[in-house]
């Protein structure tokens, strides 16, 4: 036998067993976000390398070790690792959102060179969104309140918290910076080794550390709340406020700064402890800086993006009432002489007239028992079966196939009958 290939490491397949609850979140996601007005796009998965460093920033995680990239010619590509970089990259250059306001979505994989663990997987799937041409944080609230209401429908709202900071303008970031790395100089003999290059380099993300003597110290750090530019100061007031009022609870986290560089003003998680390590499901902010970085006219922007994986593994873990409903309703049997001409009408018929029942016609024939079983199989609830003599009298044995009972029918009545068995 030849040898055989296995899927990449970090790379997962979907089997049909558990489709149905992806297209249910996914289905969610989407409902959620066309009731709020927002539009698809659609980018490409390969994005030219420079525009992710520029984005992004060399010094994060992303960048500096995260990403796949190769040459194609003489440019180098790079595997999406995220999807706000490409987004504004199609904005600018299709002029979306010149002099002009665009609530955008997008949904699809990203890739990145991690460690493959639960909840962490090197092509793994995000729903993102991208408002731009907004500056009011009225337009941040409603991006917190769209999420929770997609944490209700998907029934998982009990076990998923927000967290909240404002990260200022980038000036008060550089003033907080000093302030954080001199603090930092006094304890440096805390710090691991990868945390002293971070100090040089994106000391703002030494705050997330996972090491808990350092985090104890941490408590007593300078906090970025207190170095707040007048502008993002009166933008979160009014952000909390408004949560206050639609109530929505949170939390402020002043030691939540978001791993990428492009972040301004707001910043916020959704987070949970019911998934282990990792336990942010959903992270975005504000990027009034980017498009302009990006070689647009200034516009400012907010958005936020969430991991699909770490969805349905909550919902698996927490909603487990949700059952992947079944694959086909109706399986049509036939056997005999002239019986597979009427079969496929049949079920021709019955998707034109049902076309929310799932029909399934019996292929390469065999005798019934052969083809019961493969309906029981797909778990269908009703046989149609066409013998010889159905097939003359233009009728059709209907076999609920859970009760076990069964009745002839003319073939013209079918479709009224199962319209009503499944009311
Ligand atoms: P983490 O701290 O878990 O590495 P991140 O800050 O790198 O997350 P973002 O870049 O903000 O993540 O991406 C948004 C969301 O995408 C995350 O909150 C998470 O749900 C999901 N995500 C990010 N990286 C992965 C991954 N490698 N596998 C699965 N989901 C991921
Ligand atoms: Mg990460």
């Amino acid at each position: 036998m030849a040898k055989t290939i296995q899927a990449i490491r970090g790379m997962n397949d979907c089997s049909p067993i558990e489709t149905p609850l992806w297209q249910w979140v996914e289905n969610n996601v989407r409902n959620v976000l066309q009731s709020y007005g927002y539009s698809e796009v659609r980018m490409p998965i390969v994005e030219s390398t420079p525009l992710f460093a520029r984005a992004i920033g060399e010094v994060t995680d992303v960048v500096s070790k995260e990403m796949y990239t190769f040459w194609d010619n003489d440019e180098q590509l790079t595997l999406r690792p995220e999807g706000t970089a490409g987004c504004v990259r199609a904005a600018i250059e299709h002029g979306w959102i010149y002099n002009n306001e665009q609530r955008l979505w997008y949904m699809g994989p990203m890739f990145r060179h991690e460690r493959p663990q639960k909840g962490r997987y090197r092509q793994f799937h995000q729903a993102g969104v991208e408002v731009f041409g907004i500056a009011n944080p009225d337009i941040d609230a409603e991006l917190i309140l769209l999420t929770a209401r997609l944490w209700k429908e998907l029934g998982i709202d009990q076990h998923v918290s927000l967290q909240l900071n404002s990260i200022g303008s980038l000036e008060a970031r550089k003033n907080y910076r000093s302030a954080l790395v001199e603090f930092l100089q006094q304890h440096i003999d805390l710090l691991s080794d990868e945390e002293k290059e971070r100090l040089e380099k994106n000391p703002l993300r030494i705050l997330d550390s996972k090491n808990q003597a350092l985090q104890d110290v941490l408590n007593g750090a300078p906090k970025l709340l207190d170095y707040l530019d007048e502008e993002s100061r009166a933008h979160f007031a009014q952000l909390c406020t408004l949560l206050d009022e639609m109530g929505i609870a949170y939390e402020v986290n002043p030691k939540l700064v978001r791993g990428l560089d492009y972040y301004n003003k707001t910043v916020f998680e959704w987070v949970t402890s019911a998934l282990g390590a990792q336990g942010t499901v959903c992270g975005g902010g504000r990027y009034d800086g980017l498009v302009e970085q990006l070689g647009g006219h200034a516009t400012t922007g907010v958005g936020f993006a969430m991991g699909l994986e770490r969805l349905v593994l909550l919902v698996q873990e927490v909603n487990q009432h949700i059952a992947p409903s079944r694959a086909v309703d109706i399986y049509v049997v036939h056997t005999g002489e002239g019986t597979t001409l009427p079969a496929f009408q049949l079920a021709e018929k019955l998707r034109t007239n049902l076309p929310h029942l799932r029909t399934m016609t019996h292929c390469s024939g065999g005798n019934f028992k052969k083809q019961f079983k493969r309906a029981d199989k797909v778990g269908a609830k009703f046989a149609l079966v066409i013998g010889e003599s159905e097939a003359q009298n233009q009728q059709v044995v209907v076999k609920d196939l859970l009760g076990g009972e069964q009745q002839v029918l003319a073939q013209a009545d079918v479709v009224d009958f199962l319209e009503t068995a499944f009311k």
